[in-house]
């Protein structure tokens, strides 16, 4: 056994999040203070309208582990996340979501996972997800089944975002569209191995989601 302990990169896409970043910035804080390695936060602004950079602000002025992007406009969840991609430059990156669905408590877990198996990757899966049936799970298991069969990776939940991936890995792959659900196959295709842990999920409570029906063919055309 090593007791090297792998630095951490935490990515975020944030877009219209007014309402969650304080409580966000307090949950990544209580999650990641007393984790025992060098860490950064990166939150990448992409393009809100609402006072969402200024609330970023503040929250990089309280924590000094928070690195904030800013895009000019809105280029959507998978460019922003790229950019955060990008810029990091820790050993393991971590992603989630900025709305509270996921929960910064469960990074730990998944970066002791990663230790532990020595896998590129482990992926969340929202076992008891909290999202609408019909237009919400319905296409995610649909979706899920075609992504496993086109790209040849079995995983229960692409969707999920809270995700954990070695960078040397994650790097060497190129983003866009609607691809970020496609992260883990793309990482398995280049010779990392994959594992799966079941994470929380939370319904969203503040904001609103920025995603409808057309998400579902976006999806699909980058698929193919
Ligand atoms: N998001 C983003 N750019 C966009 C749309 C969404 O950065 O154009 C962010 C959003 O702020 C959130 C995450 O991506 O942190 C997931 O978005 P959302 O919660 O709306 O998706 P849902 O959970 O409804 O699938
Ligand atoms: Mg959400």
């Amino acid at each position: 056994m090593t007791s090297y302990s792998s630095s951490l990169s935490v990515v975020i896409p944030v877009f219209n999040e007014e309402a969650n970043v304080a409580a966000l910035a307090e949950k990544l804080h209580a999650a990641l203070s007393g984790i025992g390695r060098a860490y950064e936060i990166l939150l990448v602004d992409d393009g809100s309208r609402d006072a969402t950079w200024e609330r970023l602000k503040a929250a990089a002025a309280r924590y000094p582990h928070f690195r904030l992007i800013r895009f000019r406009r809105n280029f959507g969840q998978t460019a922003a996340m790229s950019a955060g991609i990008d810029a990091a430059k820790n050993d393991v990156i971590v992603t989630l979501d900025a709305d509270l669905q996921n929960d910064p408590a469960d990074i730990p877990m998944l970066v002791a996972e990663m230790e532990k198996s020595g896998y590129a990757v482990v992926s969340g899966w929202r076992k008891d997800r909290k999202d609408a049936f019909l237009n919400r799970r319905l296409q995610s298991m649909l979706a899920n089944g075609l992504i496993s069969r086109i790209t040849g990776v079995k995983l229960h939940d692409y969707g999920c975002t809270l995700k954990a991936y070695r960078r040397d890995v994650l790097q060497g792959v190129r983003l866009y569209g609607e691809m970020h659900r496609f992260i883990p196959a793309l990482c398995s295709w280049i010779g990392g191995d994959i594992s799966e842990v079941v994470v929380s999920h939370y319904p969203r409570v503040a904001g609103q989601s920025k995603y409808g029906i057309g998400r579902t063919f976006r999806v699909i055309l980058d698929l193919f």
